[in-house]
């Protein structure tokens, strides 16, 4: 049997589990996801033992994805976001990577988003923020980042390159006039019925997609739909880069459907 887990702190509410086994049992594969909460000063420790006890990938959350770039060989794509969130113990030395990029990526593209040439609109340049924007200007668009805190925008801008450029939150109304997407990676409405975006600013021929998944319907989405725009769920991000994973790890297509109504059971 092949163990998979998640390294995080704290992890009891994850779905993490729930949408893996679902793969499994879907392929018939002997395998079990199991979550890990190790003490913060304990992750190399944790990462070490697991490469020792055979355990064959992990998934990395909250606070660790950016000490683990130090405990493995991270992809290119890891070392440019500057975190991981899934580790490979399969070759001689664990490899990193950061399935949170294709897994944006894929959301959209999912939903009917040609990236390829769109004017993208990030709001947010957190962890989850740096991965969106490094998945949407690698699939060719434009992005405009906009942070609370705009040195932390103009910094992942930078990173990030020509594609990107960085502005305040008040910027974001005018950005948004001529933008295709737009995507919130910022906290504002996790567990609480507010918006980091104007309602008035969202208009049809905007494709929206939150990066909050509790609640899953936020306030943002909904304004969204008022105005007329496509939505994206934050579920559809948390799945993708499960899809990715998985299929990194076994090599096999994952099966997305079951993986997503086990998701979406959990929400
Ligand atoms: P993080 O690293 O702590 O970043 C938080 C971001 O939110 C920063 O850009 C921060 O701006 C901004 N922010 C916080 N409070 C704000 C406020 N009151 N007004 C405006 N901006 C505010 O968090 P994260 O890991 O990137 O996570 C962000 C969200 O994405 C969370 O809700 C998380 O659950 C979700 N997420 C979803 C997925 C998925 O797969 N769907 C994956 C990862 C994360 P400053 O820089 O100014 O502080």
């Amino acid at each position: 049997m092949d163990v998979y887990g998640l390294v995080g702190n704290p992890v009891g509410h994850s779905r993490s589990p729930p949408m893996h086994e679902a793969a499994y049992d879907e392929l018939g594969i002997d395998a079990r996801y199991v979550t890990f909460e190790p003490a913060e000063p304990n992750i190399a420790d944790a990462v070490a033992g697991a490469d020792a006890l055979g355990i064959a990938g992990l998934n990395v959350t909250v606070p660790f994805k950016r000490d683990v770039l130090d405990l493995v060989e991270p992809d290119p794509l890891a070392e440019r976001i500057g975190a991981v969130n899934t580790i490979d113990f399969s070759g001689d030395t664990p490899t990193g990577h950061n399935t949170d990029a294709g897994g944006a990526r894929r959301a959209l593209t999912s939903h009917g988003v040609a990236l390829d040439g769109a004017n993208a609109v990030l709001v947010g340049a957190g962890g989850a923020g740096r991965a969106i924007a490094f998945a949407i200007a690698d699939a060719g668009a434009s992005v405009a980042i906009a942070n609370r805190t705009v040195e932390t925008a103009a910094s992942l801008a930078a990173d990030v390159g020509d594609a990107a450029s960085a502005h305040g939150l008040d910027a974001v109304p005018g950005l948004l006039a001529d933008a295709d997407v737009l995507v919130n990676a910022t906290s504002v409405g996790m567990g609480e019925d507010a918006s980091p975006v104007p309602a008035n600013a969202l208009h049809a021929g905007l494709t929206v997609m939150d990066a909050v998944y509790s609640p899953l319907d936020t306030r943002l989405l909904r304004d969204a739909r008022d105005a007329g725009a496509d939505t994206v769920d934050g579920a559809w991000m948390l799945l993708y880069q499960g899809v990715e994973a998985f299929e990194r790890w076994t090599g096999r297509d994952a099966p997305v459907d079951a993986m997503n109504a086990a998701l979406r059971a959990r929400l």
